[in-house]
């Protein structure tokens, strides 16, 4: 099964109006040249609208950063999925491990965020991955099995058919260390053979998962080979056209020579 590769741009907290455009600008621009892959890129909230006006008959898609469970109501500070919708997003990414680490998102708030998303036609990004020590003591996969298992317990295959799964390492995210490419397509590969489990094989075989920490230009090739590994959330790589336009080319090259091998294998 080829899956389109999806490369997502996380600007976290970075960005003016100003700044958000101009590699909103280059992002589009870049971008023309990529239509074997998905191109999405997610601005700070206050960007959203500016940039989703330049995104607009564009290949490049919107996606916001988080978002809460609830659609309206006595909630100071939060945004929600129909207002993001109306914003533009297509996308919106759910469970990253800042939120987690930082602000105390559990389990059970980004299962809440899922059905939200999905209740209302936007695709999750939904990030999961194991700290440092987890790793050393040999949870990694029990680790991201569970936070997976927890983010859609109650779903079945049609209501998650849009569903991205990200693999985001904590240890590897923001510290110019990524995990090695054999490391990622085992957790990859664990991944999708418990969603073939819970929610069947066409779901598992269709559904994408990308890996996120530390990708840039040296390292997005090789990681993007791997069989399982179908895109990247990319965060720091994301911030300069002059790092984010070759991770984009990889991938483009990797849908390409995908293309290329499944002509070959189909009957003449
Ligand atoms: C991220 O923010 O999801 C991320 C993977 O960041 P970085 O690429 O900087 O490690």
């Amino acid at each position: 099964m080829t899956r389109r590769p999806l490369i997502a741009g996380n600007w976290k907290l970075h960005g003016t109006l100003a700044q958000s455009s101009a590699l909103a600008r280059d992002v589009v621009s870049h971008a023309s040249g990529s239509n074997a892959i998905d191109v999405v890129i997610a601005p700070v909230f206050t960007a959203l609208q500016s940039v989703a006006a330049l995104l607009q008959n564009s290949s490049v898609a919107l996606s916001a950063q988080d978002v809460y469970s609830v659609d309206e109501g006595a909630f100071t500070g939060e945004v929600s999925a129909p207002l993001l919708k109306d914003v533009g997003c297509k996308y919106c990414i759910v469970g990253h491990s800042e939120r987690r680490q930082l602000f105390g998102e559990t389990d059970s708030n980004v299962h809440k965020k899922i059905v939200s998303l999905l209740h209302h036609n936007l695709t999750p990004i939904l990030c999961v991955g194991e700290t440092l020590d987890e790793r050393k003591s040999g949870k990694t996969l029990q680790r991201v099995l569970s936070q997976v298992k927890e983010a859609i317990a109650g779903l079945d295959a049609v209501a998650l058919a849009p569903l991205v799964i990200a693999y985001e390492p904590v240890w590897a995210i923001g510290t110019g260390e990524n995990a090695t490419p054999n490391d990622a397509q085992e957790v990859h590969r664990a991944i999708r053979e418990l969603l073939s489990n819970v929610l069947g094989p066409v779901l598992s075989g269709s559904l994408r998962i990308l890996y996120g920490g530390s990708v840039k230009p040296s390292n997005a090739s090789e990681l993007l080979a791997q069989p399982d590994i179908d895109g990247a959330l990319v965060g720091g790589a994301s911030l300069r056209i002059a790092d984010f336009a070759p991770i984009l080319d990889a991938a483009q090259h990797r849908a390409l020579d995908q293309a290329r091998a499944s002509a070959q294998r189909a009957p003449a």
